[in-house]
């Protein structure tokens, strides 16, 4: 069959959409996130149904195309598309349902986070997930997954029950504790190394509610706040998370306008026990300094979880560099002193992700992801409208980066890093690599899922 035919056969085949170049929809359908990202792939598919992406799978490894995966859309690198291959987007695949009895829920590869709260809401019960609703549930959960919940209820991986996945020769898996328990290991952080995940289950809490938001404080407080909310956030209860950060404030509620658009350091905080211990749990730290504000209150979690969507909107230049800290030292924090403040604009920022209580307690080897002794990850970011200015940003994320990279812990959370090449995704699997390549050559020896933080068979 020529690939002309094929691609006839593929495209009559599916219940979802077929688009190819020359399309109407097809400039809108090869966008991603970022806009530094502009490929042009051959063909994409958005599968209905396990079908359709057994059917794209297949297609794209008899033609020999190189394919990419994609569910929110949301890699920084780009690896939800390709120049000249196929992608197989799941945005169709957005089914939900959710078990209150066993506490899950099973959600197709195409759902955001948003997707997934809005699910669960109703019956008082949450997953942890990322901090922004428009990310995908797919490259989130498969890198890791850190969020409001980490310290509460672990990664997201910590919270994968089950998976169905098409591998690469086609077929249709469960991957689980007790079916193939090797790709179930090595799906919980190897990303989309092993095939597409058509449908997770996911582990719920119950969460009527959190005692939650923003403190910030002038930068010159920067330093002190630092070194006193290291020892308070490693002190406190699994039920308190906490993000730090380095912003410009946003005009806009709930800031007060002498703030707007001011470079500040910032914590957010999460609290998830009992409502009316929230505010003494939050306490030390939202009277220390004393803050220039501070919004803390109870709130749904699907709110708090939304709080960040306007300052990561799709379509601008991102440029992202990461590591794991095994703590907030000293020169850790000079570093944040020194170029945190330096922050371009209120969509860029430095967050710093606790990744301590229940996600610390698993161990290292118990999943992908091995870096379960750091207790911070951070992501610098930039990201702006404006192309023209991209280059004075990637130069301030640089600066940054290789200020603080002598004093990280080695490796980096795979989603929060750019492609960056071999030795560092085997620095960030760290002693896990080994095993994550055997498990490749075992699903995927001809390496057919490659556009990702590639774990090379
Ligand atoms: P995509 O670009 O669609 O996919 C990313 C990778 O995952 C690709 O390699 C793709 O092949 C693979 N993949 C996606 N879905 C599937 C699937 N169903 N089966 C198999 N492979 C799949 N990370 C956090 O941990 N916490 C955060 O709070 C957080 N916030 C973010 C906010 C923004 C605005 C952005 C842009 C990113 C954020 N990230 C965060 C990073 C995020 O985890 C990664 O960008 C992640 O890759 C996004 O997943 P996605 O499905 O949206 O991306």
């Amino acid at each position: 069959m020529t690939l002309a035919q094929s691609t006839e056969t593929l495209a009559a085949g599916l219940r979802g959409d077929f688009i190819q170049a020359g399309d109407p929809e097809y400039d809108s359908a090869r966008a991603v996130h970022n806009a530094m990202i502009d490929r042009r792939p051959r063909f994409i598919v958005r599968p209905v149904d396990t079908a359709d992406v057994i059917a794209a799978v297949n297609f794209a490894r008899e033609e020999g195309l190189i394919l990419s995966v994609r569910g929110g859309g949301h890699s920084v690198p780009g690896f939800g598309t390709n120049d000249g291959g196929i992608v197989i987007d799941l945005k169709r695949m957005k089914g939900t349902r959710v078990d209150p009895q066993k506490r899950t829920v099973t959600a197709q590869g195409g759902c955001t986070w948003g997707d997934v709260n809005h699910a669960t809401e109703p019956f008082g019960l949450h997953t942890p997930g990322g901090v922004v609703s428009t990310t995908g549930i797919g490259g989130l959960g498969l890198g890791g997954g850190i969020g409001h919940l980490t310290r509460p209820f672990g990664l997201v991986v910590d919270n994968i029950v089950s998976a169905d996945v098409v591998l690469a020769d086609g077929t249709s898996v469960v991957a689980n504790e007790n079916e193939n328990p090797d790709l179930y290991w090595a799906l919980r952080g190897g990303g989309g190394n092993f095939g597409v995940v058509t449908s997770f289950e996911l582990r719920l809490h119950e969460l009527p509610a959190v005692y939650a938001g923003p403190i910030v404080w002038p930068l010159e407080k920067t330093a002190e706040v630092m070194k006193f909310y290291a020892e308070f956030i490693d002190n406190a209860p699994d039920e308190l998370n906490g993000i730090f950060a380095f912003l410009v404030v946003p005009p806009g509620d709930p800031f007060p306008e002498e703030l707007h658009n001011k470079n500040m350091c910032a914590a957010v905080l999460c609290y998830t026990g009992p409502i009316d211990q929230g505010e003494m749990a939050v306490r030390p730290l939202a009277e220390f300094g004393p803050p220039a504000f501070k919004h803390l209150g109870p709130m749904p979690f699907p709110a708090l979880q939304s709080i960040f969507d306007p300052i990561a909107p799709p379509g601008q230049f991102n440029y992202w560099k990461a590591d794991f800290v095994s703590d907030l030292t000293a020169p850790i924090i000079e570093g944040h002193a020194k170029f945190g403040p330096g922050t371009p604009n209120i969509f860029s920022g430095v967050h710093i992700f606790a990744t301590s209580g229940a996600a610390a307690r698993v161990p290292k080897d118990a999943t992908a992801w091995s870096y379960r002794d750091a207790k911070f990850s951070h992501v610098i970011h930039a990201q702006e409208w404006d192309a023209s200015i991209e280059e004075r940003h990637k130069k301030w994320v640089a600066d940054y980066w290789n200020a603080l990279h002598p004093h990280a812990a080695g490796g980096a959370y795979v989603n929060f890093m750019m492609d960056e090449g071999e030795d560092r995704i085997a620095a960030s699997y760290r002693d896990n690599y080994p095993r994550l390549k055997e498990t490749k050559r075992r699903y995927d020896p001809a390496n057919l899922f490659r556009v990702n933080q590639n774990i090379k068979p």
